[in-house]
């Protein structure tokens, strides 16, 4: 049944009880077959759910905004679509022209993968209606690959609440309905903070989110079941920490523009202590991924790092870096180094240049003078002991990816 909303300020309740008389049945939406959520308040896609609030949001920009400094740009002014592919690698299928990316067959996917980020999403669905419910305009931004954001025409355009724009698919409805009229640019902020999993592989924290709908905050630091899917929700597992942005092609026209996101980066310390009791094994096709992803996400200290796992008295690190490094020296900390890849020349001994304090018994310096070099490369492992200075050095165009255990000397 086709339902339109003619009269602002009414309710889509009102709506749907005058449609139903009008009818002369109740329209069906959504589904009451379906296991209910993991709290046991709804059915998954409950069409009794109560439907948000219409709040209608400030009058769209006439041109996107532009990005933050420090973005990277997934769809930009110019039409190049080269941070996208297919979800099987092949080049990206979707066209774009003057700037706008519209859906085309099969789902997109960014060619780089993310953890903890801010995501900006403008979209618009098509001026002219066709379809109802789920057949209106659907599209979805997959967080990490795996965590939908729908994307919907939910202006007057009733359907299971946990599937309206805005909504966690399946999980949580918008808290409110911030949606635009059909054909006008809307825009999606996204604040997402990547699961955590423990050393065992089991869920120690979900993926968190916080959207704002053209500017309205519709989901509050919602935190996810486990990941999207119909009719069901899918259960954690550890390769859900990372992953790409995707778009969904629900076989409805969808436009796209002005997609960027800053990465945010993620602090030590959300990394929980692991108790000294947990057995952990890092494979190592895992740690080939680790190597990977650390490579994406360089600094401007031509470095990044990961902590494995923090056991309080010692810790699993991971680091790359495709430059050197500054010399450092602590007096109560020994490094176990495991070269995973690249190459390197440890810098041993000798002396600390612009050497300043960072911690009791911890200092960094600018240069190390003197010292002996040993030359590292994949599979090699070093004993550096306490109160050592010491420096890895790489050779330009080269990289070296190490695990190092950190341990306490005594
Ligand atoms: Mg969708």
């Amino acid at each position: 049944m086709r339902i339109q909303q003619r009269q602002a300020g009414h309710s889509l309740v009102i709506i749907f009880a005058c449609a139903a008389v009008i009818g002369g049945q109740q329209p069906k939406i959504g589904y009451d077959d379906t296991p209910l959520q993991p709290d046991g308040r709804w059915r998954i896609h409950d069409g009794t759910r109560p439907q948000p609030t219409v709040v209608t949001p400030a009058p769209a920009p006439l041109n996107p905004v532009p990005p933050p400094a420090d973005a990277t740009v997934l769809i930009g002014a110019r039409d190049d679509l080269g941070a996208w592919q297919m979800m099987d690698g092949s080049p990206a299928a979707w066209t774009m022209a003057n700037g706008v990316v519209a859906t085309g067959k099969g789902m997109i996917r960014t060619r780089a993968e993310f953890a903890d980020f801010q995501l900006h999403v403008e979209f618009a669905t098509p001026s002219e209606v066709k379809g109802d419910g789920q057949e209106r305009g659907n599209s979805g931004v997959y967080l990490l690959g795996k965590f939908e954001v729908q994307v919907l025409d939910s202006y007057r355009n009733p359907t299971y609440p946990d599937g309206q724009a805005a909504a966690l698919y399946g999980q949580f409805p918008p808290l409110v309905n911030a949606s635009r009229p059909p054909g006008q640019w809307q825009t999606y902020d996204i604040a997402f903070t990547a699961p955590r999993f423990k050393a065992d592989g089991t869920l120690n924290q979900p993926a968190i989110v916080t959207v704002a709908h053209n500017g309205i905050v519709v989901q509050n630091a919602s935190r996810f079941w486990g990941p999207t899917a119909h009719k069901k929700i899918e259960p954690y597992t550890p390769d859900t920490a990372r992953g790409p942005i995707a778009l969904q092609d629900h076989g409805n026209p969808v436009r796209y523009r002005n997609v960027w996101i800053r990465t945010l980066s993620s602090r030590d310390a959300q990394t929980s202590p692991a108790s000294t009791s947990t057995f952990a094994l890092w494979k190592a096709g895992d740690l080939d991924t680790h190597d990977r992803e650390l490579s994406k996400h360089v600094g401007e200290d031509h470095s990044s790092r990961e902590t494995l796992a923090d056991y309080k008295s010692h810790r699993f690190r991971m680091l790359y870096r495709d430059a050197d490094g500054n010399p450092e020296q602590h007096d109560t900390i020994i490094d176990i180094v495991y070269v995973k890849s690249g190459e390197g020349t440890l810098v041993l001994g000798g002396t600390m240049a612009g050497r300043r304090t960072t911690g009791p018994g911890e200092s960094v310096g600018t240069r190390l003078d003197g010292g002996e070099r040993h030359a590292l490369g994949a599979g090699d492992i070093v004993h550096i002991p306490a109160g050592i200075p010491h420096a890895f050095l790489v050779p330009q165009g080269k990289h070296i990816t190490y695990v190092l255990l950190k341990i306490p000397a005594s």
